[in-house]
């Protein structure tokens, strides 16, 4: 199906193929007309199935059919991302969809960790469509570089994690400045039930959409798993760096730390590695991405932050160095490879004391792997004794009993004995 069978305008559809789209992917197709139609939508697609441009395109058009009355530029468009890099990303994408335009909208994206005054210089004269992280938001509207007032179209990208404790307060003051009459589109790889009821409030009559994984998507994710040692996870690592000759390899870790101390270890060890994460400056984050997209690097060792969105191109294999907290982290990690219909490989490490913890990450993606060995790192340590599970939940994230399935649980022992 073609593009402007949707109801895409023809320059639109034009603009797409120039990057390369000649037909919309499925997120494409299902949530293209809905957003052409001014309704909310919460969307559930995975990473690398073109979710930005399905928003991207519909809301271009929203501003090419009510451009702005001469002398005003009301901000039209808000797009918010949980990530600078996120940010960048989506931004990136905007613009060069509207570049082949007649007519194209200013396009800002604004995110922390470097200067705010040139972010509130290009603000200057209003924007049409502006991308950002929800902390810079609020500096640039306590600055009052630009007010919310005329916002018709809300997205929320990766909007799970926007939703989720870390960003409420921030969320809730930046809606509190909008006006209730617009469309506001959620879009996640996951959504928790939780999350899902919190979405629904923040939405009017939403239109679902849920597309499931592409063949070209998850199914080449071809997932391994590897029983060692907790301590002789790094040289197994190395190991298998150097037998598969992987030149790019994204590893994640659970802290910072852990990830400058993997990172100089390989380093040690001739493999060419460095560390991407939260605690590094801004231009530091920029350089070590680009950096590695450019090939300079064979392994970037990076916590969370780079599981959400990111696409790096042909990145043929992850690594759980540290196992994520919960299933849903795991399924985010795994699709930073596989992406646009290349292959790709996620290598989890699962020590003795992690072993319980996978099993459920395991059951709730409804896998069940193998576990292997490689030769010379056969596994020698039982599961430590100390490790306190009373619950049983290999300590996922989400998962503790609550009040009343402690209250149920007691009452339950009672009966029974
Ligand atoms: P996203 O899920 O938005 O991160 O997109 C993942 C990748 O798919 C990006 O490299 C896009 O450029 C590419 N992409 C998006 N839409 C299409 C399309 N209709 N045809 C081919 N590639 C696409």
């Amino acid at each position: 199906m073609p593009f402007n069978a949707l109801g895409l305008a023809p320059s639109l559809a034009q603009a797409a193929a120039e990057l390369g789209f000649t037909a919309p992917t499925p997120i494409q197709t299902e949530a293209m007309p809905i957003v052409l139609s001014g309704a909310d939508l919460l969307a559930t697609a995975q990473t690398g199935s073109g979710k930005t441009a399905a928003f991207a395109l519909p809301l271009l058009q929203h501003w090419l059919t009510h451009p702005p009355a001469a002398g005003s530029r009301p901000l039209q468009t808000l797009v918010l991302v949980p990530t600078r890099e996120l940010a960048a990303q989506v931004g990136e994408v905007l613009r060069s969809l509207a570049q082949p335009l007649a007519q194209r909208p200013k396009i800002v994206v604004a995110f922390g960790g470097v200067s705010i005054n040139p972010q509130m210089m290009s603000l200057r004269g209003g924007a049409d469509i502006v991308v950002a992280t929800p902390g810079r938001l609020l500096d640039l509207m306590d600055n009052n570089a630009l007010k919310l007032g005329g916002v018709r179209h809300l997205v929320l990208d990766e909007a799970d994690r926007l939703l989720d404790l870390g960003f409420a307060d921030e969320l809730g003051r930046i809606l509190a400045h909008m006006p209730n009459q617009r469309q506001t589109l959620f879009f996640s790889a996951t959504f928790a039930p939780a999350v899902e009821a919190l979405a629904h409030q923040m939405l009017r009559d939403p239109q679902r959409v849920d597309v499931p994984a592409m063949a070209s998507d998850v199914a080449v994710i071809k997932q391994r798993v590897f029983e060692v040692d907790d301590k002789r996870r790094a040289q197994l690592l190395r190991q298998l760096i150097k037998d598969n000759g992987w030149e790019r390899v994204l590893v994640f870790v659970a802290s910072q730390y852990a990830a400058e101390h993997l990172a100089a270890k390989l380093h040690k060890g001739d493999v060419f590695a460095t560390s991407f994460h939260g605690g590094l400056s801004q231009g530091a984050r920029k350089q070590t991405l680009q950096e590695f997209k450019e090939k300079r690097w064979d392994v970037l060792v990076t916590t969370d932050l780079a599981a959400r969105g990111i696409h790096i191109d042909q990145l043929p294999v992850v690594v759980n160095f540290d196992l994520p907290r919960s299933a849903i982290d795991y399924t985010h990690r795994i699709g930073r490879t596989g992406r646009a219909g290349e292959s790709g490989l996620a290598i989890s490490f699962v020590t003795a004391a992690s072993a319980a913890h996978w099993r459920l990450i395991e059951k709730r993606q409804g896998l069940s792997l193998p576990r292997e060995h490689l030769a010379g790192f056969e596994p020698a340590e039982d599961a430590p004794a100390a490790v306190h599970d009373p619950e049983g939940t290999g300590g996922i994230k989400g998962k503790r009993p609550s009040k009343k399935d402690k209250l149920r649980a007691a009452a339950t022992q009672k009966t029974d004995s």
